[in-house]
């Protein structure tokens, strides 16, 4: 069913007398289970539809259906529980803290959920097993690859199972093979029947997706199926 409906939606800045239509007019559905890239070049409103579609920021205008519920005119405490229940994301830079270990890492969204004790340890063990890093549980981000880095960031964004991931260049900071690895796990997360929103300027990444929505100047300008 469809998850996720941006009717007409308008994001501008004003900066003094000029206004940067950021986003101009975007019409957009996404079903549950879908795997899609928004891909585009450098300011074509890709880091703007990621912070719309995360439920980070609100339209200037249009409507945004979440699940069959409009959420372009929440407040922040209300989009932020939205974004709580429904989005783990995953960021270009991993965003982990320094000083906590892997474990500590993936804990945090279920303890910021109220949950506690043993089954949030439990619960953070099982995640970073599933991205392989079962082994580095105690190593503090400094103290682990770029890749690894990444997969623990996943296994934070899976911590709450929420339905939908939403990576922004998650393979940017990666050389080749790390950045491979990265998206074998996102098409596997894609198979076990989470939506996947990828935001990517590079063709090759979004190719690996089974949808490519083209941004350009804040519109969407092609919306194809991967073939192959
Ligand atoms: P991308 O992520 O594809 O690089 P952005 O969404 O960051 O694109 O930016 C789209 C356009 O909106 C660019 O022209 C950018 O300069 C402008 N923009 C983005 N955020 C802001 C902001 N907070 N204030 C003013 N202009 C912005
Ligand atoms: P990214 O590396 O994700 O594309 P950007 O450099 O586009 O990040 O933007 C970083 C932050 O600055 C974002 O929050 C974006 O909204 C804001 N921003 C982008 N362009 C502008 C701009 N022209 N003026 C003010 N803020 C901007």
């Amino acid at each position: 069913h469809m998850l996720i409906s941006l009717e007409n939606i308008y994001k501008i800045y004003k900066r003094g007398d000029t206004a940067v239509h950021a986003l101009d007019g975007v019409t957009l559905q996404i079903e549950n289970g879908e795997f899609v890239a928004i891909v585009g070049p450098s300011g074509s409103g890709k880091s703007t539809m990621m912070n719309i579609l995360g439920c980070l920021d609100t339209p200037s205008d249009g409507t945004y259906i979440f699940e069959d519920k409009d959420i372009s005119k929440l407040n922040d405490d209300q989009l932020a529980v939205i974004r709580n229940r429904h989005i783990g994301f995953v960021f270009q830079s991993f965003n982990l803290l320094p000083k906590l270990d892997a474990v500590e890492n993936v804990e945090l969204p279920l303890t910021y959920a109220g949950k506690k004790g043993p089954a949030r340890r439990d619960r953070a063990v099982e995640m970073l097993n599933a991205v392989g890093l079962g082994n580095r549980i105690h190593h503090k981000p400094s103290e682990l690859s770029g890749g690894q880095q990444q997969r623990v960031a996943i296994a934070r964004a899976l911590s709450t199972d929420p339905p939908i991931i939403l990576a922004d260049e998650p393979t940017g900071n990666l050389d080749t093979k790390s950045g491979r690895e990265i998206m074998e796990i996102l098409k596997e997360l894609h198979l076990s029947g989470k939506t996947i929103i990828l935001i990517t300027h590079d063709i090759s990444v979004a190719n690996q997706a089974e949808r490519n929505v083209h941004i350009q100047d804040g519109k969407i300008v092609n919306d194809v199926k991967v073939v192959g």
